[in-house]
């Protein structure tokens, strides 16, 4: 039959060991999802920096890009200007405002001039005449002069002559009518464009924003300028990284500060230009960082209180339950003897009984019961009289060995022993026994010993598969008994047979016969 659900629950949570595994378990769980939940916790703040960091990146791009478009549209309307039919034949003044009439638009436009093929100055949006100065040693004038066809050539940052603050210039060639060079057109963007951009952008303290040119010449960095006006960068593992892949992100150490940052990169259009935003992975968990300290803090705290209570409540439930063992075993023990007290003999009997009963086995049992013992105690004393006792209890146990035999004190001095599997011979062997054992025995008194002990018992054996109750064959046993006190003591008397209620005992003397 299944046991009841609850109450097999119920009996696991008073064992201490279930106490023990709620006490490992619990808490292994309570970190495992705290660790899960920490875990995830940890993935969002690098969602949410990557996110952050794509972002700025876009606006940055679109903005530096839209800014460059406008200078360049500006310089293409020069040069579109420039070649208007009898544009020469105009006073120069005029020129000068149909040259540019476009530029003044340009937002964040420094300086706009028009170079001739010597590198003077020949026109300059701001002002007519023109000032005066000569570009020719510049680079992006020498490289136009060299090679048609450049394009927008953006410059290295480089300190303007007219402005004196550092500017990256951009340059388109004048072709001359027949292609030969005939000069440079050229706006400059202020590098303070790019600081007053930057400057809208929250990027957390060791955040930075750089700017590189192809060659790997950072243009600005930021929060911190550069300390050179163009320092160059080609070396570098990181600046290599974002010319080779053009858009992308990865985390990498910074090798000027050491700081390991999230790098997140893309070319500006189509421009010889890699901007980059780096957030510090330090801040990026720094928030998460919190959170997982004061969650962790709180989580070791809790499996430590379910871990010590589960350990208090399953040693509380060890101690009770020991006890309850000890109790439940003194309740069916002698003090005296230490042996089976009568209540756990009738339960033994009971159980070997139906076993019995079910495999067709014979059971017997002996009663055994001290010979004049009230003159024993009389003349010895109590004490004495429990000594002997004492020493019967171990006679008889030491007579049946089998691990199923039970020997129990049933009364004042009168035992029972129950032999399952038994039948009268071997039972009347096991009483043989007992007469030996008790008759070795030797019981120190004062002055001089109590003399030999002996017993009478009484021995009935029978198939409880054939009908009958414990009680008649204990009734047997103790009229066996009766006889053999009857006839003298020190003897075992046989229990007729249970068939036959009229046949008498057959008696046998301890060591012959009656
Ligand atoms: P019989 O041979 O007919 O059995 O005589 P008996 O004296 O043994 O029988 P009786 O029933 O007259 O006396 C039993 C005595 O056993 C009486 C009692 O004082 C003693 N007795 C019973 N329990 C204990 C005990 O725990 N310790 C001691 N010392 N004596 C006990
Ligand atoms: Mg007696
Ligand atoms: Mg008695």
């Amino acid at each position: 039959m299944m046991a009841d659900p609850a109450a097999r629950a119920t009996r696991w949570l008073r064992s201490s060991r279930a106490w023990v595994v709620v006490g490992i378990l619990a808490p292994l769980g309570m970190v495992a999802v705290c660790g899960m939940m920490l875990l995830d916790l940890r993935r969002d703040a690098w969602d949410k920096a990557e996110q952050t960091s794509r972002n700025l990146l876009q606006v940055i791009e679109r903005d530096i890009d839209r800014n460059v478009e406008i200078i360049d549209l500006a310089l293409r309307a020069v040069i579109e200007n420039i070649a208007l039919p009898g544009i020469e034949t105009i006073d120069p003044e005029l020129r000068q405002r149909i040259l540019f009439d476009r530029a003044v638009n340009a937002k964040d436009l420094g300086v706009m001039l028009v170079l001739d093929e010597n590198g003077d100055t020949a026109f300059d949006a701001a002002q007519w005449p023109a000032r005066r100065l000569n570009n020719a040693e510049r680079a992006y004038f020498r490289a136009h002069k060299a090679q048609a066809g450049l394009g927008l050539y953006i410059s290295q940052p480089l300190i303007s002559q007219l402005a004196g603050t550092p500017v990256v210039v951009l340059s388109r060639r004048i072709d001359k009518p027949d292609g030969s060079f005939g000069g440079v057109v050229l706006g400059s963007l202020s590098l303070s464009y790019f600081n007053r951009l930057f400057d809208q952008i929250e990027l957390g303290r060791a955040g930075t924003i750089n700017l590189f040119l192809h060659d790997g010449t950072r243009v600005v960095r930021y929060p911190e300028p550069n300390v050179e006006l163009a320092p160059n960068f080609a070396f570098s593992p990181n600046v290599q990284r974002f010319l080779r892949e053009g858009r992308g992100r990865f985390v990498g150490l910074t090798p000027s500060d050491g700081v390991e940052r999230l790098y997140t990169f893309t070319q500006v259009g189509i421009l010889p230009l890699i901007l980059n935003v780096a957030l510090s992975t330090r801040e990026i968990e720094a928030e998460w960082r919190t959170k997982a300290l004061v969650i962790g803090c709180i989580v070791i705290v809790l499996c430590g209180l379910t871990m010590g209570l589960s350990l208090l409540v399953g040693g509380e439930l060890r101690r009770r339950n020991a006890v309850e063992a000890e109790l439940a075993r003194l309740s069916r023990t002698d003090a005296l003897t230490a042996l089976p007290n009568r209540r756990h003999f009738e339960e033994a009997f009971a159980r070997a009984w139906a076993a019995a009963d079910v495999g067709g086995g014979p059971v017997a049992l002996l009663v055994v019961d001290a010979d004049h013992f009230k003159r024993c105690n009389d003349c010895h004393g109590h004490a004495v009289g429990d000594r002997v006792l004492q020493a019967l209890a171990r006679a008889l146990a030491a007579s049946a060995r089998r691990p199923s035999d039970v020997v129990a004190r049933v009364g004042g001095e009168e035992f029972a022993i129950l032999l399952p599997g038994t039948d009268v011979p071997g039972g009347a062997n096991v009483a043989r026994a007992v007469h030996e054992a008790v008759a070795g025995l030797d019981i120190a008194a004062e002055g001089a010993g109590i003399g030999p002990v002996t017993v009478s018992i009484g021995l009935a054996a029978c198939l409880p598969s054939e009908g009958g109750s414990p009680g008649d064959l204990f009734r047997r046993a103790d009229r066996a008994l009766y006889e053999a006190k009857a006839r003298g003591r020190n003897r075992t008397c046989q229990a007729g047979a249970a068939s036959d209620p009229s046949s008498g005992p057959a008696c046998a003397l301890a060591g012959g016969t009656a």
